[in-house]
């Protein structure tokens, strides 16, 4: 199975053949036509299958429709939001992010403990459509006012066990909590399909919401419970 045969648009495909992934992984072509439904999703699976091309192909499929970021939306925060444990997968994430994103002309920033406020202040202030970041710095900054969330339709949750186990699971309530209510009305999200074909915003959808994980302690299906809506459950 080819890249060709999935719904991917014709800009993201061009990306994949550029960076130079000559065909899905299994979690790929497991997730991603399922992530193009704008479906949530529930994957089990390690570091190192491609479940970041997984679940950055469908987000950037959904940002493609969105309108563009120009001066007077990018102050209301970022289209997609990715959350991770540490700063070093927060890091691996960006990069690989990064390859699909930058030629798609999207900015992506990301707050992590362990590097100056600051900096990452000043980075914000440009906008960014996509953030990647640690639960911890990410609460730290929405408590400061210096980030809102009130535009991020798009939440990728990536190894939620190791969150979890990390003690962030407190954070990551505030942080979901901190997003527009799924029941948000009379928002104008274009041709955001489900799975059944009808809009997001009629069935009072207004949010993707992904959750990766290796295990499924009862933290991380507390979590799934809250914030997923039907997930599909992908397993490796
Ligand atoms: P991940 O599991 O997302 O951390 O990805 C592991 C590594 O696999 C990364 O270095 C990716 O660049 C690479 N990768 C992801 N998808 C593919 C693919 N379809 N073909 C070849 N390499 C890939």
């Amino acid at each position: 199975r080819s890249w060709a045969e999935s719904a991917i648009p014709p800009a993201i495909l061009e990306c994949i053949e550029n960076i130079g992934y000559k065909e899905p992984s299994p979690i790929q072509r497991q997730a991603i036509p399922i992530g193009l439904q704008n479906r949530d999703i529930i994957g089990i699976a390690e570091t190192g299958s491609g479940k970041t091309a997984a679940f950055v192909i469908p987000m950037l499929t959904f940002i493609l429709k969105l309108p563009p970021f120009t001066d007077d939306i990018r102050h209301l925060g970022p289209y997609a939001l990715i959350l991770a444990p540490t700063r070093e997968l927060a890091q691996q994430i960006e990069s690989e992010t990064k390859k699909f994103a930058t030629p798609l002309g999207y900015h992506c920033v990301s707050i992590v403990g362990g590097r100056a406020v600051e900096e990452q202040q000043f980075n914000l202030r440009e906008g960014a459509e996509i953030i990647i970041a640690t639960p911890g710095r990410l609460k730290d900054v929405l408590e400061r006012h210096v980030l809102v969330l009130s535009q991020c339709r798009y939440v990728v949750m990536d190894e939620a066990d190791r969150m979890v186990h990390l003690g962030f699971e407190v954070d990551l309530t505030f942080i979901l909590d901190a997003l527009p209510a799924e029941t948000m009305q009379g928002e104008d999200l274009g041709e955001q399909m489900d799975v059944d074909g009808e809009t997001l915003v009629k069935k009072g959808r207004t949010r993707v919401t992904t959750l990766f994980s290796a295990t499924m302690p009862a933290a991380v299906e507390r979590l799934a419970r809250k914030y997923l809506k039907r997930p599909a459950v992908i397993t490796i």
